[in-house]
């Protein structure tokens, strides 16, 4: 059985898709070298599936951010480049039992598979992924922005030459601040302001989860939600998100899982990540 497949979504931008439908990862093929950008849940071999897109070039390894359905396939490659502040984050999730619970929720007999399938911890050092690296793969590059909110060391990938920036979990159709390792809304709108201000070098954003795209308009409506939360404005309607109780900012319809006003951007949050707190 093939675990992943894949989809060219630009010129130098392949998207892996796993079976299970969750957690996209994304493949950027230059001239020169390669970026793999996250390792998925860590179900799999995806690293002989990366070699063989690759084709025989080097590539680089990085991960999006600590949670385990984006970065627990590293254990696969020696060289992985995260962020320093997600490290305790991914070694909370790190182990198969984590995993098996949360790919439950979308391969109902994931116990049944055999337990080799699943990727032992990466037990080396992460090479720290800091603000403004940037990847020249020959004909195309990836730049790093931080972007703190979703977890402490989020980080977004602008791709100029192709006019793309890959949001992930930073900000998107549910941006979720309901764990201990998101930021307040507070200060996750100076990242937005952040992304904004490389509004002008991108014209697609790409995600990793539902259907892993959403027009522009979506950093305008996930800052025009945050400022309405931070004064009470928002619509504030209980929601339950993996067992946690907690809120959803804009009205959504259950018959098609979006926003009743057909908008795309939303945030799931408790109170407590509203303000920053008191140091
Ligand atoms: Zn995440």
């Amino acid at each position: 059985m093939e675990f992943y497949t894949t989809e060219q979504i630009s010129k130098h931008i392949i998207r892996i898709n796993p079976f299970w439908k969750d957690a996209c990862m994304y493949y950027i093929k230059g001239s020169e070298r390669g970026l793999l950008v996250d390792t998925g849940y860590g179900f799999g071999d995806l690293k002989s599936f990366v070699d063989k897109l690759a084709d025989g070039q080097s590539y680089d390894v990085v991960i999006s951010h600590g949670h385990l359905d984006h970065a627990n396939g590293a254990g696969q490659w020696e060289k992985v480049y995260m962020s320093h502040k997600d490290i305790d984050l991914y070694h909370e999730n790190s182990e198969y039992e984590n995993i098996v619970q949360f790919l439950k929720n979308y391969v109902s007999d994931i116990e049944s598979y055999p337990k080799e399938l699943f990727q032992a911890p990466h037990d080396d050092e992460f090479i720290d992924l800091v603000d403004g690296k940037d990847f020249d793969l020959g004909d195309v590059s990836v730049k790093t922005i931080e972007a703190p909110g979703h977890t402490q060391g989020m980080m977004v990938f602008l791709i100029p030459e192709e006019r793309i920036i890959l949001f992930g979990d930073a900000c998107g159709v549910f941006t979720l601040f309901v764990r201990p390792e998101a930021t307040s809304l507070e200060e996750f709108l100076s990242t937005l302001s952040v992304l904004k201000s490389y509004e002008n070098q991108y014209d697609r954003i790409l995600r990793q989860h539902g259907t892993c795209e959403s027009p522009k308009e979506l950093l305008d409506e996930d800052i025009e939600i945050v400022h309405s939360i931070l004064n009470g404005s928002d619509d504030h309607i209980p929601f339950e998100f993996n067992g946690i109780p907690c809120f959803v900012a804009r009205a959504i319809d259950p018959n098609k899982n979006g926003r009743v006003d057909g908008k795309e951007g939303n945030i799931l949050y408790i109170p407590e990540k509203i303000r920053k707190a008191n140091r």
